[in-house]
């Protein structure tokens, strides 16, 4: 699972948590305020400009990148394959059967 880093809205807190991409963000554990802001997100641009994913990738580790890439791209590519098919995403979208570098 990725590693986020965030920042509480209301004591300034920051923090890390690792969770799923899609999972809510969590408390601050400093002053249990639910409002969290996530500080980064890094997103490589998946095959080749298809989609881009929001975020910054300043500060981002080549790790953090890593994780994103490895749980975004299987999801986008099943996602290509069920409208596409098979054939024609290992031909147009080689990149997704890549890990990113
Ligand atoms: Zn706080």
């Amino acid at each position: 699972m990725p590693l986020y880093d965030y920042r509480c809205e209301s004591c300034g807190h920051r923090f890390e948590a690792r969770h799923r991409f899609d999972d809510p963000a969590p408390g601050c554990p400093n002053c249990a305020a639910a409002e969290v802001k996530r500080v980064i997100l890094s997103a490589p641009t998946l095959a080749q400009g298809m989609v881009t994913l929001a975020g910054d990738s300043r500060g981002a580790t080549k790790e953090q990148l890593q994780d994103k890439w490895a749980e975004e791209t299987p999801k986008l590519r099943k996602k290509l394959v069920d409208k596409l098919g098979e054939d024609t995403v290992n031909r147009y979208a080689p990149t997704l059967n890549k890990r990113y570098e």
